[in-house]
């Protein structure tokens, strides 16, 4: 028997939806806000064929698609409550759904965040997730709060996604061991929930690396109206990335995108601070960088000559 709309709903989706004055059920999700709190939303769309292959694993595209929504999250500090997931489907697949609701529920249980509602139709392959977050008002960590003088930071390790797609491309061939654990970060990345959150009140501006480190950063100093310098040789990579030539590290590290670590500035007395955040949340942090007055991003090697930039960062609407 064919499974039909809301069968496939409640099969699936309908899970107990912690924290939700009512989840998945009726023409609305019903959400308490926290008193003093702000709410933080933000949405994500993932197609086929542009984000993710037909034959992606479901349940790293359950996994991926809540991830992607959840490091906007983090990255603006937010404590994740509720996510609602819009789904294009071409059939009603039960082993396919099982999967991919299999990694979604695993982070977000992982993260205590309730599925809260959605909507459901046949079509192309194409979901959407939309997630709501919370922060004490006026702590949200922006794009637009850097001051000249500030450090420059990463979370993580930046360019194994990027690494992997070169893998799976064909242009780099890798050994099994690294393959796998690049593969591994670019199909199921860890959203930098907890960092975010530790961040309140330290971190004078945020962004989490989805398009790229160069073309990310630009968007902090361009909304802070300020420049960098960024220490091209202090980027943090996975000894996978370490091991290939540097002309390659510095293409997956400056531009390469899906890596969804956190980039933040912090005042210049703020470093012992920063590094107990990190340490608090379980997180690497490496310090990359400062802020300037000067307008424009100023990359350096570890002689402090100039490095060019291998590439652009991902835009859609302008693919190299
Ligand atoms: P309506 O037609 O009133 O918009 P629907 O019939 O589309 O309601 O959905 C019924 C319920 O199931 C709603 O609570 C909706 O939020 C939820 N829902 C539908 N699709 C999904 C999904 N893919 N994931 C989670 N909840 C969903
Ligand atoms: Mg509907």
């Amino acid at each position: 028997m064919a499974l039909g709309e809301f069968e496939l709903i409640r099969r699936f989706f309908d899970r107990p939806a912690p924290g939700l004055v009512r989840g998945i059920g009726d023409d609305c999700a019903v959400l308490a806000p926290t008193p003093g709190h702000h709410w933080l939303v933000s949405t994500d769309m993932l197609v086929e064929g542009r984000h993710f292959l037909s034959t992606v694993d479901p349940e790293a595209l359950g996994h991926k698609a809540l991830a992607v929504n959840l490091s906007d999250l983090a990255a603006c500090g937010a404590t994740p409550r509720a996510v609602f997931l819009a789904l294009a489907l071409p059939r009603a697949d039960a082993a396919w759904l099982e999967a991919f609701a299999r990694g979604l529920f695993q982070l977000a249980d992982a993260h205590g965040v309730a599925l809260a509602g959605g909507d459901t139709t046949a079509g192309p392959l194409n979901l959407c997730i939309t997630a709501m977050g919370e922060a004490p008002a006026g702590q949200s960590l922006l794009r637009s709060g850097a001051q000249p003088g500030d450090t420059l930071w990463v979370s993580g390790t930046l360019g194994d996604a990027r690494l992997a797609l070169e893998g799976f491309r064909g242009t780099v061939s890798l050994p099994s061991e690294a393959f796998a654990a690049t593969r591994l970060r670019m199909e199921r990345p860890t959203p930098r929930v907890a960092l975010g959150q530790a961040l309140r009140g330290l971190a004078t501006s945020a962004i989490d690396v989805s398009d790229g480190l160069l073309g990310d950063l630009a968007h902090v100093l361009a909304a802070s109206n300020v420049g960098a310098e960024l220490q091209a040789d202090a980027l943090p990579r996975s000894a996978h990335l370490a091991a290939q030539p540097l002309h390659l590290q510095r293409l997956c590290t400056l531009t390469g995108g899906d890596d969804y670590e956190l980039v933040f500035t912090a005042p210049a007395d703020g470093d012992d601070a920063v590094r107990a955040a990190a340490a608090g949340s379980d997180t690497s942090v490496t310090r990359i960088g400062r802020i300037t007055a000067e307008p424009g991003l100023c990359c350096v090697d570890a002689q402090g000559q100039p490095v060019r930039a291998p590439g652009a960062s991902f835009d859609h609407f302008r693919q190299t």
